[in-house]
């Protein structure tokens, strides 16, 4: 640990924990993105530190889009993600339009549905709530 440290330009493991930022914790392994001394960013996990296996990145947004991709390979993607703004298949009682996913409440499992047309016109078009399991969530 305290070699990794060292490899990564902090004096300790404290010390590269302290200019860290944790972007994810799932089974006991902590995903940090590390500013380095130089500048660069590195991307790297709890397994990599016993690894010495890190991966450097000219920035930020690089560093976490890394992170976020093997994230999301082993865990899969964030709902929120995956399938905001897509078209569902339950359709609009006014204008017969598909309904598109506007927001998700993680929490309470429940899916905000918009008819595409509700923003653009003076007519009245469904808005509504259903179990995220209903759009295969
Ligand atoms: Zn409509």
């Amino acid at each position: 640990m305290h070699q990794y440290a060292q490899n990564l330009g902090f004096a300790s493991y404290t010390d590269l924990l302290e200019h860290s930022k944790i972007l994810y914790s799932k089974a006991n392994i902590n995903w940090y993105v590390t500013r380095l001394t130089e500048g660069m960013w590195a991307a790297w996990n709890g397994l990599d530190s016993l690894n010495n296996n890190y991966k450097s990145f000219p920035s930020y947004d690089e560093a976490k889009n890394y992170i976020d991709q093997l994230y999301y390979s082993l865990y899969g993607y964030p709902l929120s993600m995956a399938k905001l703004g897509a078209k569902i298949n339950i359709c609009c009682e006014h204008c017969h339009s598909n309904l598109h996913l506007s927001f998700i409440h993680e929490d309470e499992k429940v899916a905000w549905l918009l008819c595409p047309n509700i923003l653009n016109s003076e007519e009245i078009h469904d808005s509504l709530a259903v179990p995220v399991a209903m759009i295969g969530g």
